[in-house]
Order: C-alpha cells, then structure tokens, then sequence
C-alpha cells in the first residue's frame, strides 16, 4: 500500500459510505452527496499539508490557489475585463501556492499542530462557517460539511497513528512508538497551539447557528433509521433472482418461493 494512497482511499471510501447512508434515508440530496464525499476525501490529506514539498501539501496549495483565484474573481470581477479577471485569478494562484506555500513550509514542522484533533476541529469549524458565508450553504448542511472534513481529517489522524508513513510514496512501515499523531493539541509547542485555538475561536465565530444541526444529527432515530433501512428488507437480491441454494437443496429453480421475492 502507497501511503498518500492510504490516506485517500480510506477517506474517499468511509465519508462516500457515509454520505451515501444519509442519502439512502432521505436526509441529502444527490448533489449534496457529491459535495460532502469531495470534503471527506479532502480531510484525509489535509493534515499533510505541513509536510514540505510532499505530494499532498504541492496538490492542496494548487488547490487552494485555484479556490482562492476563483472567490477573489467571483467577489472583484464587476467592470473588469476579461483580461483583469485572468491577471488576477493567475496572481491570487501564484500568491497562494508558491508564496504562502513556502511561508507554510518555512513556519510549520511536519506532525506539529496540525497532526492534532484541534486543528481537526478548527478546519471543519472554518469549512462550516465558509460553506455557509462563502457558497450559500444553509446552516445546518453547513455544519454538515464542516462536520465530514473534520471526520476525513480525524481518519488521516487515526491511520497515522497506525502507520508510520513514508512521504516519498515507497513503503508503509509500522511506527516504532504509538502516541504521537493523535494529540489533542502541538504538546510541546504551546505558541502553535494558541495560535490553532484562537483560529478554531475565530472561526467558530463566523459559523451559523448549530441548533438545527444537532437537532437533526444529534437525534438517535437518524441513526436508528440507518440501522433499519441498511439491509435488504425482502432478502438478498441475488438469492431472489437466482432461487436460494440452501432453501433449493442446492438446486436452483426460477419458480422457488425465493425467486419470486417472497422469502421470509
Ligand atoms: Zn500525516
């Protein structure tokens, strides 16, 4: 297994699993589904991003330069032409991967702050409230997609925790001491973890109001209706179509009870 690999995957797979769930009971849209996988997939290597020149933290900053373009032209484009438009979506990319890139790598140490649960926290407070204020998203799915970058980042967490991973994408190897990628916050750096709280304070600030949140992800019938609707309610539908071989004597036959869907 390739360790950048490692992280996509697994975050890609359990927040699609999960988003998928929430569709399969009602409670988002198609569309919604697609966004809340995106934000999962992109927890699970956003805590990278203070690993100088590695895979993730190159891809994030051009990913953050690309956003970053894109909502400076969306919020200074009036009167412009198309001209001033490109100059500056190409300037904010520039400014955002190279230079604050290479400020990031300067100022940051790779499994520092940002390998803790407060920076998880704080990034998906900062994802909820630019949901919300940045792409119109109503609070409580708001507070939804904060909620799935903070899961994906907390699953990059965990696997680290598991795995000592090479950054070079050669080999995975088993950590020599368990206990330092899962921190609440820099142990031995309080200055960065100040700086991480007061980020998590200020973003926390700008987030909608959680109630209706809570009132609908907090509730335990959501979760019990997941229970309910997770398997088949009429049998297997393969054992439906095809006749069931335990019930057959392991022969299968298209006029079984089983094959017309009313095994019980
Ligand atoms: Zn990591």
């Amino acid at each position: 297994m390739a360790n950048f690999k490692t992280h996509i995957t697994v975050a890609s797979l359990l927040s699609g699993a999960l988003a998928a769930s929430l569709y399969g009971v009602g409670r988002v849209a198609p569309a919604e589904v697609w966004s809340l996988w995106v934000l999962g997939s992109i927890g699970g290597i956003l805590p990278d991003l203070d690993s100088d020149q590695s895979r993730p933290s190159q891809l994030l900053f051009a990913s953050l330069g690309v956003l970053g373009g894109f909502l400076a032209l969306f919020a200074f484009s009036a009167g412009r032409s198309i001209l001033e438009m490109l100059l500056l979506l190409l300037g904010v990319f520039l400014l955002v991967r190279y230079l604050l890139g290479h400020l990031f790598a300067r100022w940051t140490t790779h499994r520092g702050i940002f390998h803790s649960l407060l920076a998880a926290g704080s990034f998906g407070l900062l994802t909820a409230a630019l949901a919300h204020h940045a792409f119109g998203r109503e609070a409580a799915h708001a507070w939804l997609c904060g909620a799935f970058l903070a899961f994906g980042y907390s699953l990059h967490l965990v696997l680290d925790e598991l795995y000592a991973v090479d950054l070079s994408d050669r080999t995975l190897r088993r950590k020599r001491s368990l206990g330092s990628a899962i921190k609440p916050f820099a142990l031995g750096n309080w200055r960065a973890s100040v700086a991480m709280a007061c980020c998590a304070a200020i973003a926390f600030l700008a987030t909608p109001k959680a109630d209706r949140f809570l009132q609908v992800y907090g509730n335990s019938a959501l979760y019990s209706d997941i229970y309910r609707r997770f398997w088949p309610a009429e049998g297997w539908p393969l054992f439906a179509r095809f006749g069931d071989p335990l019930a057959q004597g392991n022969a299968p036959s298209g006029k079984s009870e089983a094959a017309t869907g009313r095994r019980r």
